[in-house]
């Protein structure tokens, strides 16, 4: 096991990986940037190494400032969290050259599955269902329009290199696919710097439905059943809840086994996420691979008492896996709300600033996993997410009530936040009755 590990990010996730290794007796160093002097992954950590100034290209993201850190420290091991570097193939590879292990898959592995047009192919060649839609990279705009003339509209334009729902367009006739073909590929350029695209089918009013994998060194890969992540906003998720209301315990098992097969076909190893697209017959299609720990990850823990990110460490230390198939019951119902510092009646616009606590929710069947303490200056730098409320009950209304109990006692002064957004989810009658899919919050609050 190792006894030293470096934390690569911020933020709640920063603090959960610390909070993990110390569990596990491991000696923790945070990074951090000038503007997260004050952050609480850099107060919980043994040991804190500043690595550059507030924009994440001259911190988070500086894989040679990171590599250095771990170095001087003596840190054996890296965990990249999720965000930043934690996809990025060639940090991996430099880890690799410099003898510190990478908490997640091979880099290979990475370079593989975050291209998505790869990915898809891959997984055809492995047997498992992709949503319908053009094989490989569009070479240009025409190529473009035949595959969406092949294809049938409304289709969807990906960006090969995207995440975070972003460079991600509908299009809906042959007239919009121009505007949109360029559009999407600047924004692509823009955030990944990558501006090649793909094209799927556009499944109307699916569920959003993943299956988290373990995969350890030695050649086993279980499954820890699904997520539901179908309340989304603009293709980022909101609300993710386990178990999902329309699996059965047979399409569970078929699913889970198409994830393990995805998983095995790529010599997947760690923590890792395959997403599916369900339609309204049942009918699930892969869609991508997330190749790192995610942030809904609690849910999945509450509900099978597995530590997802201590299995991470345990794995990427060369541990067998001590969990067997048969061995994960998903026990009762479990919800999770990010909350974000934003305002929704300004169009969700981030909402920075000074964060008064005034109540922290808590109570049988709650967990808070966040960075935030009483008085913390929210920095405008990086992602809004402040907080994950995630609620625990015997079922799911048990654990949608505790959830509006947890969320009414939460009271946060100073910035904007979504918590009455979420209020207004969770007392949806669509909602309440799990009559869900990726269209809901469009469709329900006339949000596009
Ligand atoms: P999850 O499925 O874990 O919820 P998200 O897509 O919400 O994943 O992404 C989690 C975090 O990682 C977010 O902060 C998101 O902005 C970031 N992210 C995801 N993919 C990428 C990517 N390819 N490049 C940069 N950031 C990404
Ligand atoms: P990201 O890497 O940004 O997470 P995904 O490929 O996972 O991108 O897609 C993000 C979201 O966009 C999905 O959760 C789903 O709601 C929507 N989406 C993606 N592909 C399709 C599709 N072919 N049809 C309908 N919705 C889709
Ligand atoms: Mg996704």
């Amino acid at each position: 096991m190792f006894n030293k590990i470096l934390i690569a990010n911020r933020g709640e996730i920063a603090v959960r990986i610390i909070r993990a290794c110390r569990e596990l007796g491991i000696q923790t160093v945070a990074v951090y940037s000038d503007i997260d002097r004050n952050a609480l992954h850099v107060d919980l950590a043994d040991q804190a190494v500043c690595i550059g100034p507030a924009r994440a290209r001259e911190s988070y993201l500086h894989t040679e400032n990171i590599i250095s850190a771990t170095v001087l420290t003596g840190a054996e091991a890296i965990h990249p969290g999720f965000g930043f570097l934690a996809e990025n193939s060639k940090f991996a590879e430099m880890c690799r050259e410099c003898r510190i292990t990478f908490i997640g898959p091979d880099p290979e592995v990475l370079e593989m599955m975050g291209n998505k047009a790869k990915a898809r192919q891959m997984m055809i060649k492995a047997g498992v269902t992709v949503v319908p839609g053009a094989d490989g990279v569009l070479e240009d705009f025409d190529q473009a329009l035949r595959a969406a003339e092949q294809i049938g509209y409304p289709v969807m334009l990906k960006a090969s290199a995207g995440g975070g729902g972003r460079g991600i367009r509908i299009v809906g006739s042959a007239e919009e696919l121009k505007k949109a073909y360029e559009t999407a590929r600047n924004e692509a350029k823009a955030a990944f710097n990558d501006d090649s695209m793909y094209m799927e089918k556009y499944l109307e009013e699916p569920r959003h439905i993943e299956f988290q994998i373990l995969a350890d060194h030695h050649g086993k890969v279980i499954h820890l059943g699904e997520r539901d992540c179908s309340i989304q906003r603009r293709n980022q998720k909101v609300i993710e809840e386990a178990p999902s209301t329309i699996l059965t315990p047979e399409l569970r098992k078929k699913m889970g086994e198409a994830a393990v097969r995805a998983a095995k076909a790529v010599g997947y190893k760690n923590a890792g996420t395959v997403e599916f697209l369900v339609d309204k017959s049942g009918s699930f299609y892969f869609m991508e691979m997330n190749t790192r720990i995610q942030v809904e990850h609690p849910v999945t823990e509450l509900v099978t008492r597995i530590d997802l990110v201590q299995e991470q460490i345990k794995i990427a230390s060369g541990q067998e896996l001590a969990i067997e198939q048969e061995d994960i019951q998903i026990k009762g119902h479990a919800l999770e709300c990010r909350i974000n510092a934003e305002s929704p009646t300004l169009g969700f616009r981030p909402s920075p600033g000074k964060a008064n606590i005034l109540l922290w929710p808590g109570g049988n069947g709650v967990r808070l996993d966040s960075a935030l303490y009483n008085g913390y200056e929210i920095p405008p730098t990086y992602d809004s997410m402040l907080a994950k409320l995630i609620t625990h009950g015997r079922d799911r209304t048990e654990a949608l009530n505790k959830m509006r109990r947890a969320l009414d006692e939460f009271i946060i002064e100073g910035i904007d936040t979504n918590i009455e957004f979420l209020f207004q989810i969770l007392d949806n009658d669509k909602f309440i009755k799990g009559e869900i899919d990726t269209s809901f919050i469009a469709k329900e609050f006339n949000l596009r």
